[in-house]
């Protein structure tokens, strides 16, 4: 399988306005506008650094899986996303090698990319997304 880097490291917060200013004020990555993806019940926030991203999370609803995320562990990192030329077919490999998957076939993320993630049972605990973007 070819992974050509860490496309964005995503970290769940209670609210982007609040959780975002260390980033900005003390790091000071810039802020480069948030998207709300319905479909997982999120609201995405991106801070590029050099070729990656750090990616706020923050729950549109109490029973998305971030508000979950948050209830069972807290606030902070949440998943690692690798960046994949092609990501049907990094999952029809992982598939072959009976690695267990959130996502069967990828689904939109935010910024229209590709998305799935692995099961972090199959990742020695750390939930990992896989991503493809045009
Ligand atoms: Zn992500």
């Amino acid at each position: 399988m070819q992974v050509l880097k860490i496309d964005h490291l995503g970290i769940a917060v209670d609210s982007i306005d609040q959780g975002k200013n260390f980033w900005t004020d003390v790091l000071g990555l810039e802020f480069a506008g948030d998207e709300t993806v319905d479909e997982q019940k999120v609201t995405t926030a991106f801070f590029p650094v050099g070729e990656s991203e750090v990616e706020l999370l923050e729950s549109t609803a109490p029973d998305g899986p971030v508000a979950k995320f948050i209830e069972k562990k807290g606030q902070g990192f949440q998943h690692v996303a690798f960046r994949v030329p092609n990501i049907d077919e990094a999952l029809a490999e992982l598939k072959a090698k009976n690695i267990r998957l959130i996502d069967e076939q990828p689904r939109i993320g935010a910024g229209g990319a590709r998305i799935a993630f692995l099961h972090p049972k199959a990742t020695g605990g750390i939930l990992v997304e896989l991503c493809e973007r045009s």
